[in-house]
């Protein structure tokens, strides 16, 4: 466990080059250190953009009224999942907007079941991994696409900070029930990722430096950060000019919590997000310098990519394609690493907690 303090030291290293330099050396002798040098490649459906929820940094926020809404039919969101497997990916995350209503919840719990099927016996191991990321739902309702079969749940805290998560949400969306709905999660079996967003107005290292801390008390299995970059259509588009002044110091401090999660969260798979390669060129494989070991090729069909834009300036390029997948495998093996195509890629840290619990059962 590392102190504030301690996490405050290694974000400020984010000022000086120098510094970050050792810091990263630090987090990438720690990675290979504890989760070796594999990459974990997850491809990402984002299969609906329909979504009740009012983010006040979000592009397709209920209230946008801008964004072409769509929900892909099951068959096609179970046609790219079989496509994913066959070309090589052992694991992927199913996304969409927030909803509540029957209807959906049956939808994505058949859908879970489907591609389990399609895909349990025919692609190496035991068929796809199936991590999942829609939002807040009842305890009743994670239960059921547990079930159905999704082992991961991505659900991001955004801050740990309960004042600023008031400022960046609506009144109705309150940080108490985000916890526990991450309490919930866990409580049911799924590993659990959460993530927040780096950069964002008023947000303090002291806030950051608060992430961390909260990453090492939850004893989180996955984490997903990236930088705050604003969209237009949001209401907190009032501090863009503001926030894009200072991207080049939200780009470097991205990467100083990158390392410094690595540092406090070993055996954790941390993910270096689409937002790092928006903010600068090669960002995504510089998170995975610092500290990351997982990646999330973009699989959404890029016909409809353009209506999913939770910021401005995410990339639309197609990655699933066998060239743009060399592509990422050369730039991997670049920096001595190596995607991992046999094995979906859980969390240590959750195997070594599951393992922890049962010996304690059984004695
Ligand atoms: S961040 Fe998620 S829950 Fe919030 S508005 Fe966007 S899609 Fe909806």
């Amino acid at each position: 466990m590392l102190s504030l303090k301690e996490i405050k030291t290694i974000l400020r290293s984010a000022d000086n080059p120098e510094l970050l330099n050792e810091i990263q050396s630090r987090a990438e002798a720690i990675t290979i250190q504890n989760v070796g040098p594999a990459i974990y490649l997850r491809a990402l459906i984002e299969f609906s953009n329909i979504c009740g929820c009012n983010c006040y940094y979000c592009g397709i926020r209920k209230s946008n009224p801008f964004p072409q809404r769509y929900l892909m039919k099951s068959k096609e969101i179970i046609h790219l999942a079989v496509s994913a497997a066959k070309q090589g990916f052992t694991s992927l995350v199913l996304q969409s907007g927030e909803r509540k209503d029957p209807a959906f919840i049956k939808l994505t719990e058949q859908i879970i079941r489907e591609i389990k099927k399609e895909t349990q016996t025919k692609y190496l191991p035991k068929g796809l991994g199936i991590t999942l990321s829609v939002g807040e739902q009842t305890q009743e309702t994670y239960q059921r696409f547990f079930e159905a079969g999704a082992h991961r749940y991505l659900l991001r805290i955004e801050t740990s900070s309960p004042k600023l998560f008031t400022l960046i949400h609506p009144p109705e969306q309150t940080y108490t029930s985000r916890l526990r709905a991450l309490k919930n999660l866990k409580a049911i079996g799924y590993q659990v990722g959460t993530g927040v967003m780096i950069g964002l107005p008023s947000q303090t290292l002291e806030d950051l430096a608060a992430d961390i801390q909260f990453f090492q008390d939850i004893d989180i299995d996955m984490i997903g950060m990236g930088p705050y970059l604003p969209h237009p259509d949001t209401p907190m588009n009032c501090w863009s000019n503001e926030t894009r002044a200072r991207q080049e110091s939200i780009y470097h401090l991205s990467l100083a919590m990158i390392a410094a999660a690595r540092l406090c969260c070993p055996k954790t798979n941390i993910a270096s997000t689409t937002a790092l390669q928006t903010i600068a060129p090669g960002g995504r494989i510089q998170g995975l310098r610092f500290g990351a070991n997982v990646l999330m090729p973009q699989t959404t069909p890029s016909s409809i990519r353009a209506n999913y834009l939770l910021y401005e300036g995410k990339p639309c390029s197609d990655e699933n394609s066998e060239q743009s997948l060399h592509e990422l495998e050369k730039q991997v093996l670049s920096i001595g690493r190596k995607l991992s195509l046999d094995k979906w890629g859980d969390s240590l840290r959750f195997q070594e907690r599951k393992l922890a619990h049962q010996s304690i059962l059984k004695n």
